[in-house]
């Protein structure tokens, strides 16, 4: 029993030994797993501190200490005031880092801004420019996020120095004004499409138009503006020349018509005096039949005087009534020629009505491609805003543009060029459901309205009217030419003006040409 109790005591001690053991084992290894996990986050902490270095002098010194004392081993219990005070100090660098993005952000886009402002930007550069500014606006985290907007400013800075730099280098007038002539012949190409010409200038504007697609020396250009101005006046002439015919005739007509009534007048004036005249005749007869017959003596010497006098008031009467029958002919010759001069005004005037609508049409319709052209869309366009006004009815504007049409004309002749847009204007055209809206922008740029129809909806038909496109056989010179056409599309809201509208879709159209083109961009308002 004593012996049993005895062995128990030994297997005991001998237990708690091992669990002693055991728990000294489990602490060193805590205590070695806690060492090495200390050293990797004090290697981190370093790294990191490393890292910030050069934001700020003060947190340079702290960090560095921080360093130190890691690196040293010391404990983590001394080190938490330490690291409280690093805390405020990164708090307060926090909002000194805030202050520095909005700064960043602000002198970005005063810089952008500026650049905006130079006159004379040509057109890439200047989307780029927008792109770029609407990149800058976004919130960002951190001032290194700027880095690339900067990087990319830098870039059209030195572009557009670049350029003034070769303008200042090169003293021909054409390489000076450039630009503008490009601009001058893009809006006068624009102008001659929106001008309503009589039949007889059209091979001469179209000999214009042409000579305004190829780079226009600054002499040609000045030619080209002179040769419209001319054909202006003497379309406007003409038009005057015609409207004094009409004129003249219509005072010709009205004067005639004065002088019938006239002639009528007195004609009409002249037989009632005769008509006065036979009625006094008549009643002086009557008159006189009436004593004569008081006077008679027989009966005899009575029916002689009735009989003379009833011949006498007959003879007036009949006197009378040729004067009426005469004044009647009188006044339906005068009606007759007064219809007829009438008659002759109205088909003048018909003549005259049509010319007008005709020249209506024709001034909102482009002459190349047979669809109405920028000023017919302006028009659209302010009558759609307004319905979309009162009835809230989505509108969406579209902007599509022919991709490389540039290489088009250069290797297979203008011609070629216009015969493509004539065929892509009249497949767009076919292709939109009745109440939509097509026009020709200008050069190889069509614009679209769509109204009742969300922006979404518009994804799969706008991709059909591509492919559509993409599909068309071109061949130009016995070569199979395939010719795409990108797409930029927005809808119109609340806080739109026509102008914002129309840029979104054009810089939806821009991101479709980045994309790669042959693509349809549906940009809604952000
Ligand atoms: P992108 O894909 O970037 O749109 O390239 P692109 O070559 O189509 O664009 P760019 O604006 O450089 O060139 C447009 C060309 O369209 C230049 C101009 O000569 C031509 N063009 C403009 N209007 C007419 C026209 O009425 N007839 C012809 N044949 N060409 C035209
Ligand atoms: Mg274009
Ligand atoms: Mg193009």
């Amino acid at each position: 029993m004593h012996l049993t109790m005895n062995s128990q005591v030994v297997a005991l001690q001998d237990d708690s030994k091992q669990q002693l053991t055991n728990a000294l084992k489990a602490r060193k290894t805590l205590e070695d797993t806690y060492e090495a996990q200390f050293k990797i986050l004090a290697l981190f902490v370093s790294r990191l501190s490393l890292a910030c270095k050069g934001v700020d002098i003060d947190l340079d010194n702290r960090l560095a200490k921080l360093r130190t004392e890691l690196n040293r081993g010391t404990d983590l219990e001394k080190l938490l005031p330490f690291i409280e005070a690093t805390s405020d100090n990164l708090k307060l660098l926090e909002s000194r880092h805030q202050a520095d993005i909005q700064r960043m952000q602000q002198g970005l886009a005063d810089a952008g801004k500026m650049l905006q402002q130079q006159k004379g930007l040509p057109d890439q550069l200047r989307r780029d420019l927008r792109l770029l500014l609407g990149k800058v606006g976004q919130p960002s985290a951190t001032v290194h996020a700027f880095l690339p907007h900067l990087t990319e400013l830098a870039k059209l800075y030195q572009n557009v120095l670049q350029a003034k730099h070769q303008l200042a280098d090169d003293s021909e007038d054409d390489v000076r004004y450039g630009h503008i002539c490009r601009q001058i012949s893009v809006e006068l190409t624009n102008l001659l499409s929106e001008l309503a010409f009589a039949e007889e200038s059209a091979a001469e504007i179209d000999e214009i138009r042409l000579s305004l697609l190829g780079k226009l020396p600054i002499d040609a250009l000045l030619e080209a503006c002179l040769k419209t101005i001319g054909i202006i006046i003497s379309s406007i002439n003409r038009e005057r020349q015609s409207a004094e015919h009409f004129l003249l005739k219509l005072n010709d007509a009205l004067t005639s018509v004065q002088q019938s009534v006239v002639s009528s007048l007195s004609t009409s004036a002249d037989l009632k005096q005769k008509m006065q005249v036979l009625n006094q005749q008549i009643e002086q007869q009557i008159e006189h039949l009436g004593h004569a017959s008081q006077k008679a003596t027989s009966l005899e010497q009575l029916k002689l005087l009735v009989s003379d006098k009833l011949t006498a008031i007959t003879g007036s009467l009949r006197e009378k009534e040729q004067l009426e029958q005469q004044e009647r002919q009188q006044l339906l010759l005068t009606l007759g020629n007064m219809e007829q001069r009438l008659g002759e005004l109205e088909t003048d005037a018909g003549t005259f009505k049509k010319r007008i609508a005709e020249q209506n049409f024709r001034s909102l319709q482009d002459a190349l491609t047979e669809i109405p052209n920028r000023a017919a869309f302006d028009e659209r366009y302010q009558l759609e805003i307004k319905r979309w006004q009162r009835y809230k009815k989505p509108l969406c504007v579209v902007l599509a543009d022919v991709d490389h049409f540039k290489s088009i004309n250069d290797n297979y002749g203008h011609s070629a060029g216009d015969k493509t847009l004539k065929v892509i204007a009249k497949t767009l055209k076919l292709n939109l459901r009745e109440t939509d809206f097509i026009a020709r922008y200008g050069g190889e740029e069509f614009i679209m309205l769509f109204p009742e129809t969300e922006l979404a909806e518009l994804e799969k038909p706008l991709n059909a009217l591509r492919e559509k496109i993409g599909k068309i056989p071109f061949k130009f010179k016995n070569v199979n030419v395939p010719i795409t056409i990108s797409f930029g599309a927005t809808r119109y809201t609340e806080q739109d003006t026509n102008r914002s509208a129309f840029d979104r879709a054009d810089e939806a159209l821009y991101e479709a040409k980045k994309a790669g083109r042959d693509k349809v961009i549906l940009k809604p308002a952000s």
